[in-house]
């Protein structure tokens, strides 16, 4: 990182002041991965004096619980990633000094003006496709993603239930800069195609939801891992037409992987939780030195490491 031209970043972002954002989905506990993407998130923002906004990411419905959320507030709290536990601090009185946690299943009013707008001007259709359908009609059987094919663009089917809503997207090249991995330039149309904002099922879809609400809260700094970076220049085309003028600045951090070295850690694959490993007796600076010796950041896994000395390595790293 010490090629990353922080030095650039007030031009980057137009002289605002950074505002980044941890945003976990509550499907799972926290695993290796989720204290990785942290560490980049926390470190950068202090690296570049900016401020981390803390968002729950709850927009699938069917697969985030409550549960979950409470062990991300509980887990962070312990790693000491924030100060103080958010449950404790919501159930007093919310002070300016606390501001209050971004919950997407609290957004419904905000995402359906959102969509209301964009219908009016004509930029959103109903489709009734499975993606068994698309896939049957689709020549790209190879490729990693499912571009749609445009199918119900002209259809004017009416946004009933069990019907998704699409974005009409022109074919143009996105340019955007990333911190890690340099100038970007993708083209959702061919890597997608019109994507989705709301899925069949009604539930608002993860490129939507993030970024009406990046957009809603002034993001300008975005840590995440690099799995998402695919999904970056549709973000931007939808930013665009929520007509939010303001630069935003990239960071796609690499990602752990698992024992084999192979795939990332995932809750899919059943990574150990971070529950279990503090049942186990592990300190937060222990697993803090794990993860980054697992970046390679750290000489050895059996080196504890604090939350400051890990957040220094990874803007200065050892040579
Ligand atoms: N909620 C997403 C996740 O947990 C992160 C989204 C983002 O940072 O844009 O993977
Ligand atoms: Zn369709």
């Amino acid at each position: 990182m010490t090629q990353t031209p922080w030095q650039n970043l007030s031009a980057l972002l137009a002289n605002r002041p950074p505002l980044t954002r941890f945003a976990p989905s509550p499907t799972g506990h926290l695993h290796l991965g989720h204290i990785a993407s942290a560490l980049y998130v926390w470190s950068i923002a202090k690296a570049v004096q900016g401020e981390v906004l803390l968002r729950i990411e709850d927009h699938d419905r069917g697969r985030c619980h409550k549960i979950f959320e409470e062990g991300i507030f509980d887990d962070l709290y312990w790693l000491g990633f924030i100060h103080e536990d958010p449950k404790v601090r919501e159930s007093a009185d919310s002070s300016p000094s606390h501001p209050h946690i971004m919950r997407q299943s609290e957004r419904e009013d905000r995402y359906r003006e959102v969509l209301n707008d964009l219908w009016n001007r004509s930029l959103v259709y109903a489709c009734d496709c499975s993606r068994k359908a698309i896939f049957e009609r689709s020549d790209w059987k190879n490729s990693t993603e499912l571009i749609y094919d445009g199918h119900c663009r002209h259809r004017q089917l009416k946004p009933e239930p069990n019907r998704g809503l699409r974005l009409k997207i022109d074919s143009k090249p996105i340019r955007f800069f990333d911190a890690k991995q340099g100038w970007q330039e993708q083209n959702p149309a061919e890597q997608c195609g019109d994507f989705l904002i709301r899925e069949r099922n009604g539930y608002w879809t993860y490129n939507f939801a993030v970024t009406v609400d990046d957009s809603d809260q002034g993001i300008n700094l975005i840590v995440r891992g690099e799995d998402l970076l695919h999904a970056t220049a549709r973000q931007l085309y939808l930013r665009e037409l929520l007509k939010n003028p303001n630069p935003v600045v990239f960071f796609h951090h690499p990602l752990i992987k698992d024992s084999t070295g192979e795939k990332k850690l995932s809750k899919i694959d059943q990574a150990e939780s971070l529950k279990t490993m503090r049942w186990n007796g592990k300190s937060p600076q222990t697993l803090i030195g794990e993860v980054m010796f697992l970046l390679g950041l750290n000489a050895s896994a059996d080196r504890p490491l604090t939350l400051d000395e890990a957040c220094h390595n990874l803007i200065i790293p050892s040579p």
